[in-house]
């Protein structure tokens, strides 16, 4: 991803693609002290982008990395870094680090924040899984308890256990893997949230140990429009058995059907094609 043509927007400056460097000294390298931002553009608009942009904020004050932009300033930041690189269906990826300065130990308050924003084309985050159904390994690794870390923050240092869980899950030739929380309830995949059906109405965990995906918000109201129930509730390990469809949402995932968990099957059924569809069309403003 470094060495390619176009421009990164880093702390008010646009980039050069392959000039867009930290230093090694950098203290989110050694101690992950970064919140990040994925978006996705379609046709010119991101998606919720404020929603992202104020979520990113939300992260910096969870993790004590106070981010020295407003929601506007960051609006306008993603807006440059798309229009240098002439793209109008991309992903988008903000991302605020503590960096170089005073401090080399744990402790960081006296280095400065900055923030950068890029942008690149990705289709399917999935591939192929997007038509026939993912296949999920079950974790071995579990989501941390709230009282752990602020598990609702969209932080680096979080994504080690998915980071670990998604490499054990393709060795076994499958597209991610599933994680339970620290009490075993089912909680997310590595990099997406996760909704079950059954007898028509749909369960997905309560996001009490995880990001509340703003693709499951969307999904959840879009449902619930739609007069089908949705019960967000702890599940647990034993229920997966009996549920009969499974689908990820998320900025990259979008939503994305699940065949396979561990050795439950699920088929690719009508409320997943149409959850998909219709997901689909409002990203796109088609109505
Ligand atoms: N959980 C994790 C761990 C994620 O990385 C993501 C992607 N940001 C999600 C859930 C889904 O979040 P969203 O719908 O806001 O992209």
């Amino acid at each position: 991803y470094d060495d390619r043509d176009g421009f990164i927007w880093m702390d008010g400056q646009l980039v050069d693609w392959r000039d867009a460097k930290v230093h090694i000294l950098t203290h989110a390298l050694h101690y992950a002290s970064s919140v990040f931002e994925g978006e996705r553009c379609y046709s010119g608009t991101i998606f919720k982008s404020r929603e992202h942009s104020e979520r990113l904020l939300a992260s910096g004050r969870a993790m004590d990395i106070p981010i020295p932009y407003s929601v506007d300033e960051i609006e306008a930041a993603k807006a440059a870094a798309l229009k240098a690189n002439n793209l109008k269906d991309a992903y988008v990826r903000a991302i605020c680090w503590r960096g170089s300065g005073e401090d080399m130990g744990v402790a960081s308050s006296r280095n400065p924040v900055h923030m950068a924003v890029a942008a690149w084309e990705w289709g399917a985050y999935y591939g192929d899984a997007k038509m026939k159904g993912a296949k999920l390994d079950i974790s071995k690794w579990k989501r941390p308890s709230p009282e752990t870390i602020p598990c609702h923050a969209k932080a680096a240092g979080l994504y080690m256990i998915c980071t670990m869980s998604k490499h054990a899950a393709e060795a076994k030739g499958c597209s991610d893997a599933m994680m339970f929380d620290h009490r075993g309830y089912v909680a997310e995949a590595t990099g997406a949230n996760i909704f079950f059906v059954k007898d028509g109405e749909v369960h997905t965990p309560k996001p009490d140990s995880f990001l509340n995906g703003i693709t499951r918000q969307t999904v959840i109201t879009m449902l619930k429009d739609r007069q089908i129930k949705v019960h967000e509730r702890h599940i647990l390990p034993e229920e997966l058995e009996g549920f009969e469809q499974c689908w990820l949402t998320g900025t990259a995932a979008e939503v994305t059907p699940v065949g396979q968990i561990g050795d439950y099957t699920f088929e690719v059924g009508q409320l997943t094609r149409d959850v998909a569809d219709a997901y689909e069309k409002l990203v796109r403003g088609i109505s």
